[in-house]
């Protein structure tokens, strides 16, 4: 009955993960969640104040395919005052949240046997949403800071390959490029004509004053070969409220558009306003929240095991450790049955003696999670 294509999708893991998480809980288990990666923070009550404002005004109707005109302008306005960046409200299309932006783009693109290079680790859906347009994912390789490999990205560049996935602050290490790294692979990628897909949703959640790079930026050879891939998301703890959004060559975006036309129309007429306010009101409703991320961070890098091995987050809220070099479904598994912490081992991110951690919840689980930790890193030495 099922499709093949689908049988042979791979559920996703932080969300089965963050479910199994959800019921241990529910049944009075004391587990901890550690597992998705979502803002613990509630929406800012300015943007949930104008949402239902406009509901009650009544603006529950369909709107644009691309998404409102307003929301297109206010994004073209960010991506200017932030980023540096001109683009026209008609190269931006807002879908359901980054994800449907990424697999819009994907199905925009990709013919059959058509290369994405995905840099490991990668976050758990890209393989798939490729796979799931009839595209080909291959792995790059990482080197020693967790960063692509780029004799290996060099390697990997063939007549096949279409797109370059850039996801910077990355999910699920942390890690953030830095301007000279991203100029060597606009550099490389502008020479053999590839698209770099760039997952900017963590762009905000940066730490220690690091000031944030698109290489869209890089040049305009390169602007033209990037789409661009951001979200309220994570910026604004918006999740729930799925919003996200393409910057791109018109072509591109006139693609997308046409795809959303003839499957999910616009997304939600009161989610878009409510972007709309969140991205014009900006740093002002997520300062504090980056600011706690960080104290959260600088709590674990002081008090986590000095046995786990890992890269130092300088973004996003995710914790990427290797201990003893276990396998990271045992590791996963022993961490949940023993300690009641809920991970998700590395093997779904392309790292197989990783598991990932995210901090977005409360410094009371956090210390209780160290504590934890400790406690299994003395009875499993
Ligand atoms: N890209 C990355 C790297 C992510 O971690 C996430 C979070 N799931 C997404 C895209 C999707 O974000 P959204 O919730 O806006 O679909
Ligand atoms: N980005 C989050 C994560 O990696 C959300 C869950 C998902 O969509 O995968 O946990």
């Amino acid at each position: 009955m099922i499709s093949e294509r689908v049988r042979n999708l791979k559920p996703s893991a932080t969300l089965e993960i963050n479910k199994k998480a959800k019921e241990l809980k529910a049944k009075g288990v004391d587990v901890i969640n550690l597992s998705v990666g979502e803002p613990d923070f509630d929406t800012p009550e300015p943007i949930k104040d104008f949402a239902i404002k406009v509901i009650k005004e009544g603006f529950t109707k369909y709107t644009d395919t691309a998404g409102i005109q307003e929301l297109r302008e206010a994004i073209s306005n960010k991506l200017e005052k932030e980023n540096g960046l001109s683009y026209s409200p008609s190269q931006i299309v807002v879908s359901n949240g980054a994800k449907h932006s990424l697999y819009n783009i994907f199905l925009a693109i990709l013919d059959p046997g058509d290369e994405v290079i995905i840099p490991a680790p990668y976050w758990v859906s890209y393989p798939e949403m490729v796979c799931l347009a009839g595209g080909v994912p291959v792995f790059c390789r990482w080197d020693k800071n967790f960063k692509m490999d780029m004799e290996h990205l060099k390697f990997l560049i063939n007549r096949k390959t279409k797109a370059l996935i850039l996801n910077s602050p990355s999910n699920p290490t942390g890690i953030v490029y830095e301007k000279a790294e991203i100029d060597s692979i606009a550099e490389m990628l502008i020479k053999s004509n590839i698209l770099c897909i760039s997952d900017e949703v963590y762009e905000k959640i940066i730490y220690d004053g690091k000031k944030y790079v698109s290489i869209a930026s890089h040049s305009s050879e390169m602007k033209r070969n990037t789409v661009i891939v951001n979200a309220v998301s994570k910026t604004f703890a918006m999740t729930g409220w799925r919003i996200g959004y393409i910057a791109a060559e018109k072509e591109i975006a006139d693609a997308v558009s046409k795809i959303q036309g003839q499957t999910t129309s616009a997304p939600s007429s009161i989610s878009q306003k409510a972007a709309v306010f969140a991205i014009k009101e900006g740093q002002a409703l997520y300062s504090e929240m980056v600011n706690e991320f960080q104290k959260r961070r600088d709590f674990l890098l002081k008090n986590l095991p000095e046995e786990f091995f890992y890269p130092v987050p300088m973004g996003a809220f995710y914790l990427f450790f290797s201990y003893n070099e276990m396998d990271s479904l045992t590791l996963c598994k022993q961490l949940l049955e023993e300690k009641y912490l809920a991970a998700v081992p590395g093997v779904e991110f392309g790292a197989d003696k990783f598991i990932r951690i995210s901090y977005a919840t409360s410094m009371k689980n956090l210390e209780i999670t160290v504590d934890r930790l400790n406690d299994f890193v003395r009875e499993n030495k």
